[in-house]
This record gives structure tokens, C-alpha cells and sequence, in this order.
């Protein structure tokens, strides 16, 4: 299969053939090789590694482990032996990379951190300096290497602006189904400004996503290449489940009770709220809440609980926390439960599911539809849809034939679409490539 990748420079030529508001790019269609996936889940050997050559500094602005830093981890260690990782805020996420043999650095600056989508414009007056240092940082640390690869928003920003220090040709992840109603207008404004004069290539981890970049910054609709995330089934496959009481005893969770797990950070937008009102009219079953508060939502944590008792069911909900091992909590349900209320740019959890062999019932938007089939591999619910995952839940609890079958058919579409090996190859082609067609002239 071969897509195309985009390239972006500071031309002054319009790009001819475009209307007036198209963006003033120098286009070129230079197709990747990408890596297929052969109907048994692995990629043709015969393709050969292209990430040998590129050394890389990737960016992430987060030391937690959300979605885009568990995906990033192994890129990271794939590309371990010439490339370091630049965090923009210390945590757990650190370890996990060093413990791969990854090299990290840190440099976190207290204010730039605290700017989120809602304190956007006060938030970066008062960063300013730490903004300008951090520009300054990465471009300082990028010099060192062939091509900068930014995987989240902040790390856009702080590195795209510094080109003119690093000249170095800059990917971004785009991990965001960019609108108006998941961001501000300036926020968006800075991502279309960024994207269409100072980064070389994009790539995004779903369609939906790819999508929105598209809407918004007018790029040609073939110029934004979709690598999915991908996952390595046989992880979940070695957990042994045989005797899911002696794994539900290990890990602290009701031995006989029908469980419906939800796995994610707990925030609004995740819907865990609409996952209690749905768990009111199912009697019989209890829910399982796996993930922190990791970005401040600590009085939306203290808001599940206070539902839970109001709703009368806090017996029948379990806090997990933040978990690391993921497998095995996943083959401890009885049915992995996705409720987000917004559009889910890609959904990790709902892979993960799937490669646990369980019965994945999600709400019908964003990249999940990129995953999921109704009644054939899981179950697609609106958001928001209360009375639609109360029929899912229970209709699954009822019929466990049926439910097996939407697992196993699962379990073998995420082997043969959103395996591990297929995502490391798309990726470091397209770092590969950049690298390759983007030389900076003064190293
Ligand atoms: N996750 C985890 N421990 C938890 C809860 C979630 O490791 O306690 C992981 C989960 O397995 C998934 C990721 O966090 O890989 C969440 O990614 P997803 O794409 O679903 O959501 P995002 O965080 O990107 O919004």
C-alpha cells in the first residue's frame, strides 16, 4: 500500500490549482511504503526496516501515561539506539520509557504546564518566559538530531516555533479530532497556523482525526496519512484466564460477579457518569472502573462517588485506580464498556479489549467507528445514550453465545488490523522518509 506524505515549507509560492484560502504550501507527493498486514496479523518481512538510518528527539508534553504516551512507548523503543525522548513534565511515563533502554531528558516549566484548553489565554501570558525557554530547549536538543517528532499539542507549538533555531524537519502526531467543540478558536487558529507553514509532515492515528486536520486547515485530503494504533495481541493472550476466580482474587475484584469494565483516565468526556446511570438499571451487574484523575479532574472523581451513593449502587462500583497491567484486568470482565460523550479520537482501550477476547460495547463516534461493527465485532451505542447501553449490557450479560462470538471475531479483526508490528513500520517509515527528504544544511 502506498500513501502519501505531505510536506510543508515556508514558500512564498501559493500552491497553484487551489482556491484562494488554500494554504500557501510547497506540496509534494512523495509516497511511503507502507508496511501491509497480512491476513494473519504480522507484516511482510520482506519489507525491510527503513528507521535505521534517522536519528529522532520525540516530544511529549506529558510525564502520565494517557493514550498518546503508551502509544509513543514502543515507537520510542524501537527507535532506542538513535533517538532520545524530550518530556515536558516529569512522571511515570519516564520509567516506563527508561526501563525500555529508551533516553530521556526533562524539562518542565511549572506555568507552561499549567496552560490546559480552558486557561488558555491567561495561562500563557503568565508563560511566556517559560515558553520562550522551552523553545529554546527543545530546538537546542532537536540540532542534535535528524528530524523532530512531536506527539502532542504543546509539543507542537514549542517545537514547530522553533524551527528557525533547529531547521530540522518536524512531524506532528495528530491526536486530536481538531473542532470547534473540543477546542478554542485560538488554540485552533495556533494548530492551522503551525501545520500549514512550519511542519513537514503530519500523520494522524485515525481518520476521524486525519479528518478534522484536513476541515481545518484545508490540506488536500490524500496529504494526511492514518496509521492506527496498534497493540500486541499475544501480551493478552499469555494471561492465563483459565481461572478467571483465581486472576479476580489476585486482583482484589468480586469472584462470582458479572463485570462490565470501563478503562481510562476518569474525566467528563470519558462519560463514566453515563456508565453509573446505565449501571442503576442493571441490577446485576457490577462495574469496574479502571483509571486516575490524571490531569486535575479530582472534583469529577469526588462527583462519581457521590453518584454512585446517590444512585444507590456504590456496592456494585469498584475504584480501581491507575493500573499497569492492563491484560489482565481486561480478561478479568466480563465486558470492556467505552462511554465517551465526545468523539474518541482513536480509542487504545478499546483494542485492548478486543485483543482480551471480550464483548466491547462503545459509543458510535470518532475513531471508534474506525474499529468497531455493530452486532459483528462489538456493539456501537450513541453517546450519551443511556437506555442504548443499558439494552447493549444487558443483552450481552443475557445471551453469553452471542457475546463470545462478537468477542472471537474481535479478537481475530484486531490481530489482522491494529497489530504492533504494523504500526512500528508505518511509523518509523514515515520518520524514515522525512528524515530522508527534509536534510538539514547545517549539521
Ligand atoms: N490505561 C492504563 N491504566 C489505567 C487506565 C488506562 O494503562 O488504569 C491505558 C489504557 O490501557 C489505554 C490508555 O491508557 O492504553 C488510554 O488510551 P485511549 O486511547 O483509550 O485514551 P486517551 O488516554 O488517549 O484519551
Amino acid at each position: 500500500m502506498r500513501l502519501p506524505v505531505f510536506h510543508a515549507s515556508l514558500s512564498p509560492h501559493a500552491w497553484t490549482g487551489q482556491p484562494m484560502n488554500a494554504p500557501r504550501l510547497t506540496r509534494r507527493f512523495a509516497p511511503v511504503e507502507m508496511a501491509a498486514t497480512s491476513s494473519a496479523g504480522h507484516s511482510d518481512e520482506h519489507v525491510l526496516e527503513p528507521a535505521a538510518s534517522a536519528t529522532v528527539l520525540f516530544v511529549d508534553q506529558s510525564g502520565q501515561l494517557g493514550g498518546a504516551e503508551l502509544s509513543l512507548l514502543p515507537l520510542a523503543e524501537r527507535c532506542a539506539a538513535r533517538s532520545e525522548v524530550l518530556l515536558l513534565s516529569d512522571g511515570p511515563f519516564r520509567a516506563r520509557l527508561e526501563a525500555l533502554g529508551v533516553r530521556v531528558r526533562v524539562t518542565s516549566n511549572a506555568n507552561v504546564a499549567a496552560i490546559n484548553r480552558e486557561a488558555l489565554r491567561p495561562g500563557w501570558l503568565r508563560a511566556l518566559p517559560g515558553i520562550l525557554a522551552q523553545v529554546r530547549t527543545i530546538a537546542a536538543q532537536a540540532k542534535r538530531f535528524d528530524v523532530l517528532f512531536l506527539n502532542t499539542q504543546k509539543a507542537l507549538v514549542l517545537g514547530a516555533l522553533g524551527k528557525p533555531l533547529h531547521r530540522r524537519p518536524v512531524i506532528w502526531h495528530v491526536r486530536d479530532i481538531m473542532t470547534r467543540d473540543h477546542f478554542g478558536r485560538v488554540q485552533l487558529h495556533i494548530v492551522r497556523w503551525l501545520v500549514r507553514h512550519v511542519t513537514d509532515q503530519v500523520v494522524a492515528n485515525s481518520r476521524a482525526s486525519a479528518d478534522a486536520l484536513i476541515a481545518l486547515t484545508g490540506l488536500p485530503a490524500d496529504a494526511v496519512p492514518v496509521v492506527h494504533n496498534g497493540i500486541d495481541a499475544r501480551t493478552f493472550a499469555q494471561v492465563d484466564a483459565s481461572d478467571i476466580r483465581a486472576l479476580r482474587h489476585r486482583l482484589g475484584l468480586p469472584q462470582d460477579a458479572w463485570l462490565a469494565g470501563l478503562f481510562g483516565r476518569l474525566a467528563p468526556w470519558k462519560g463514566q457518569h453515563i456508565a453509573l446511570e446505565a449501571l442503576a438499571r442493571l441490577p446485576g451487574v457490577h462495574l469496574v472502573l479502571v483509571g486516575a484523575a490524571l490531569f486535575g479532574e479530582d472534583d469529577y472523581a469526588q462527583a462519581l462517588r457521590q453518584q454512585a451513593d446517590r444512585l444507590g449502587i456504590a456496592d456494585r462500583v469498584h475504584f480501581a485506580g491507575f493500573r499497569d497491567d492492563m491484560p489482565a484486568w481486561m480478561k478479568a470482565m466480563d465486558l470492556i464498556l467505552h462511554t465517551s460523550t465526545e468523539p474518541e479520537p482513536f480509542g487504545r482501550v478499546i483494542i485492548e479489549g478486543m485483543a482480551a477476547s471480550r464483548p466491547v460495547v462503545a459509543a458510535a463516534a470518532g475513531g471508534v467507528l474506525e474499529i468497531l461493527r455493530h452486532r459483528e465485532n462489538g456493539w456501537l451505542v450513541q453517546p450519551g445514550d443511556v437506555p442504548g447501553f443499558v439494552e447493549a449490557i444487558d443483552t450481552l450479560h443475557l445471551a453469553p453465545a452471542f457475546a463470545r462470538q462478537l468477542a472471537s471475531q474481535a479478537f481475530s479483526d484486531v490481530q489482522r488490523h491494529f497489530s504492533l508490528d504494523s504500526y512500528l513500520r508505518n511509523m518509523t517509515r514515515i520518520i524514515a522518509h522525512t528524515a530522508r527528504d527534509e536534510p538539514s544544511a547545517d549539521r
